[in-house]
C-alpha cells in the first residue's frame, strides 16, 4: 500500500529512489565506574577520539571540490571549531577525572548541560547551535565506541538512495553527496534549517520537518520526494510512479534548456523587461554570477563577514572585498546592505548587555547599526569607497520610521566630509535604499521615500512580522504563507506607493526566486527580483514564457481575495503552462 507523508519541501527536484533509512543516531550511552588507575588512560581514549573527528571533518573539509558553496564549507568550520572548545574538549576530562567515570559518559553530561544552557536562552540562532553541539558530540561518541565517524560507508551502495534521517550533520550531507545520493528527508528542520541551506547550496531534492518520517519507510522501499511539493510518496502505484518519472524527465529536459537562457534578457512575451540580480552572502558566491547571467547584485548580506569571529572586519578590509564584488560585477549595480546583525545572525563581537526577551522584536537590523556607530560608520566609509569603482547602492535593514533613515544618512554625510578630507574619491551621488521588511514600512512609502533612493521588499521578514510567524520555528512553519492576502496586499501597497512617488521598489526575499510566485509578482508590477543565483535561470525561463498584460489583470484580483486558496486557485490560473 503506498503512503503519503507531508513535510516542508526545501528544495526542489523531483527524486525517485530506494529509501536508506538511518535509525540509531543517537547511541545508547551507558555508565560505568573506573578505577583510578584507568582514568588517565581514559582521558587518553577521549583525547583520540577528539583527534580522529578533528581528522574526520578536516579530511571532509579539505576534499571539497573547489565548487562546493562556502555556506557547506562555514558549516564543518563551525564543527571544527567547536571540537576546538574547551567545552568540549577540557569539560569532559575534568568530569572523567572527578567522577572517575568513562569518556561517554561523560561527554554524555557535558552534552546535556549544554543543551539545557540553549533550551533555557529561547533565542533562535542558540537552537540552531544547541543541534551544532548534538552533531559534533554525536561524531565523537561514534568514534568512541568504536564507530564509523558517520552515516555514510554503507554496506551497499547508495548512489541513487533517498537518505531518511532524524537530521544530517554538514558533514554527513557533503559524505552522502559525494556518494551520489538523490536526495534527502530530515524529521527536524525547517525551511531556514542548516539541513534546508544545505540541501540548496548542493541542489539536493529535500524535504525536512518531515516528523516520524523513519516510523513509516522501510529500508530499501520505494519512494517519490518531491522538493518543491514537501511530499513523500512511500511505494508509490504504477501510475504515481509513470506520472513522477514524466516529471523527472521534464526536469532534466528543462535544465538543459536554462543554460541556454543565461545570455537572454529576462523580458515577457509582451515586452515587459524585468531585471534579475542575485543575492550575494559570502564572496566566494561570486563566481556563480556570470554563469547565471545575473545583471547586477540585487542584495548583499554584509552581517555574514562579521559571524562566526570576534573582531569585525575593518574598514580596509571590506573595502578589498566590496571592490573585488563590484569588479567582478563589471558596470552592473551592487546593493549592499549594511549588516543586519542580530536576532538569528548573532555578532559575538557584540556586547549587548542582556538577553533580548524577544530577539526578532530586538536591537536588530537598523536599530543594531545606530546603537554601534562604531562598527556602522568604518563600514559607511568602506562602501562609500568602493562606489568609486563601480555603481553602489547602499541599503538599510529592516527599516520602521523616518528618524532611522535620517540617523543614517548623518552619519553617511559625516563619513563624506570625512572621506573628503582624506582625499578619497566616492559617488557624490551613491543611492540609498531600504528594505522594507516591516509592515511599518510598508504602509509608509511616501514618507521614507522623501529620505530614499530605492526601496527593496524583504518578504522573508515582511511574511514574519505580519503574520506573527517566528521564520526559524518549526513549530508554526506551516503558518508561514507568502500568499496570504496580508503579505499580498502590503506588497502591492508598497508598489503602488512606490509608482506614485516615483521610487523603484525590488524584491530580495526569498519569494523573489521562487518560480511558482514568478508570475505573480510580475502581474503585481514588480521589475527587479534579486534572488539566490541558482533561482535565476528558472524564474527567467518563467518570465520570458509569460505575458504581463494577462498577468497583471489576475493579479489585481489575487490583492483583493479572501483567503491564500482563493490566491492559490488564481495563482495556479497565472501558472498554466509553466
Ligand atoms: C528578508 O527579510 O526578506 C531579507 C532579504 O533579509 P534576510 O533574509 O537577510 O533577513
Ligand atoms: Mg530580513
Amino acid at each position: 500500500m503506498s503512503v503519503l507523508l507531508m513535510g516542508i519541501g526545501v528544495a526542489r527536484g523531483i527524486a525517485i529512489g530506494k529509501a536508506h533509512v538511518l535509525l540509531c543516531e543517537v547511541p545508547d550511552i551507558v555508565e560505568y565506574a573506573l578505577p583510578v588507575e584507568l582514568l588517565e588512560h581514559e582521558v587518553l581514549r577521549f583525547g583520540a577520539a577528539l583527534e580522529k573527528a578533528r581528522f574526520h571533518l578536516r579530511s571532509i573539509r579539505d576534499h571539497l571540490p573547489m565548487t562546493t558553496p562556502a555556506d557547506v564549507t562555514a558549516f564543518i568550520d563551525i564543527h571544527l571549531l567547536m571540537l576546538e572548545d574547551s567545552s568540549l574538549s577540557k569539560v569532559p576530562v575534568d568530569l572523567i577525572r572527578e567522577q572517575q567515570c568513562n569518556a561517554e559518559w561523560a561527554l554524555k553530561q557535558q552534552r546535556d548541560h549544554l543543551v539545557h544552557i540553549f533550551d533555557s536562552m529561547d533565542d533562535p540562532y542558540l537552537r540552531t547551535r544547541k543541534d551544532d553541539v548534538d552533531q559534533v558530540v554525536n561524531l565523537v561518541q561514534r568514534l568512541l565506541m568504536g564507530q564509523s565517524p558517520s552515516w555514510g560507508g554503507s554496506a551497499h551502495s547508495l548512489r541513487g538512495r533517498v537518505v531518511i534521517a532524524e537530521e544530517l550533520s554538514p558533514a554527513d550531507a557533503v559524505l552522502f553527496y559525494h556518494e551520489g545520493i538523490a536526495a534527502f528527508v530530515s524529521e527536524r528542520g525547517g525551511p531556514t534549517s542548516h539541513a534546508a541551506i544545505l540541501a540548496r547550496s548542493l541542489d539536493l531534492p529535500a524535504v525536512v520537518g518531515l516528523r516520524r518520517a523513519r516510523q513509516f519507510i522501510l529500508e530499501g522501499e520505494t519512494v517519490i520526494l518531491d522538493g518543491r511539493r514537501g511530499v513523500l510518496l512511500v511505494e508509490p502505484d504504477q501510475r504515481s510512479l509513470r506520472y513522477y518519472e514524466d516529471r523527472l524527465q521534464e526536469d532534466h529536459s528543462r535544465i538543459a534548456d536554462l543554460s541556454r537562457l543565461s545570455r537572454l534578457p529576462a523580458r515577457t512575451l509582451d515586452g515587459r523587461r524585468v531585471r534579475l540580480m542575485a543575492n550575494v552572502e559570502l564572496p566566494e558566491d561570486i563566481d556563480e554570477l556570470a554563469e547565471v547571467g545575473a545583471e547586477g547584485v540585487g542584495l548583499y548580506r554584509t552581517e555574514f563577514l562579521y559571524m562566526n569571529r570576534s573582531d569585525p572586519p575593518d574598514e580596509e578590509e571590506q573595502f578589498a572585498i566590496y571592490r573585488g564584488l563590484v569588479q567582478v560585477m563589471d558596470g552592473n549595480p551592487v546593493t549592499i546592505r549594511i549588516f543586519d546583525l542580530g536576532a538569528d545572525k548573532p555578532f559575538p563581537g557584540i556586547e549587548l548587555g542582556q538577553v533580548s526577551p524577544n530577539p526578532a522584536l530586538g536591537l536588530r537590523g537598523v536599530r543594531l547599526c545606530l546603537r554601534f556607530p562604531n562598527l556602522l560608520v568604518p563600514q559607511l566609509r568602506a562602501i562609500l569607497r568602493v562606489s568609486a569603482y563601480g555603481p553602489v547602492r547602499m541599503a538599510i535593514p529592516m527599516v520602521t520610521r523616518t528618524s532611522e533613515v535620517m540617523q543614517v544618512i548623518r552619519l553617511v554625510e559625516q563619513s563624506r566630509r570625512d572621506l573628503r578630507r582624506d582625499g578619497f574619491s566616492f559617488d557624490e551621488d551613491m543611492p540609498l535604499g531600504g528594505i522594507v521588511e516591516v509592515p511599518a514600512a510598508a504602509l509608509t512609502v511616501p514618507s521614507l521615500a522623501r529620505h530614499l533612493d530605492f526601496l527593496s521588499l524583504g518578504t522573508n521578514d515582511l511574511i514574519q512580522y505580519t503574520l506573527a510567524i517566528d521564520r526559524t520555528d518549526d513549530q508554526v512553519n506551516y503558518l508561514y504563507d507568502p500568499l496570504h492576502p496580508a503579505v499580498l496586499r502590503l506588497i502591492y501597497t508598497t508598489l503602488r506607493a512606490g509608482t506614485k512617488v516615483g521610487i523603484p521598489v525590488g524584491m530580495c526575499g526569498e519569494m523573489a526566486g521562487d518560480p511558482r510566485y514568478t508570475r505573480l509578482l510580475i502581474g503585481l508590477g514588480l521589475q527587479e527580483l534579486s534572488m539566490h543565483p541558482s533561482s535565476l535561470p528558472e524564474v527567467k525561463q518563467v518570465i520570458n514564457s509569460s505575458e504581463y498584460n494577462r498577468l497583471a489583470k489576475l493579479a489585481r484580483k489575487a490583492v483583493y481575495a479572501h483567503d491564500s486558496e482563493e490566491i492559490l486557485c488564481l495563482l495556479d490560473s497565472m501558472n498554466e503552462g509553466v
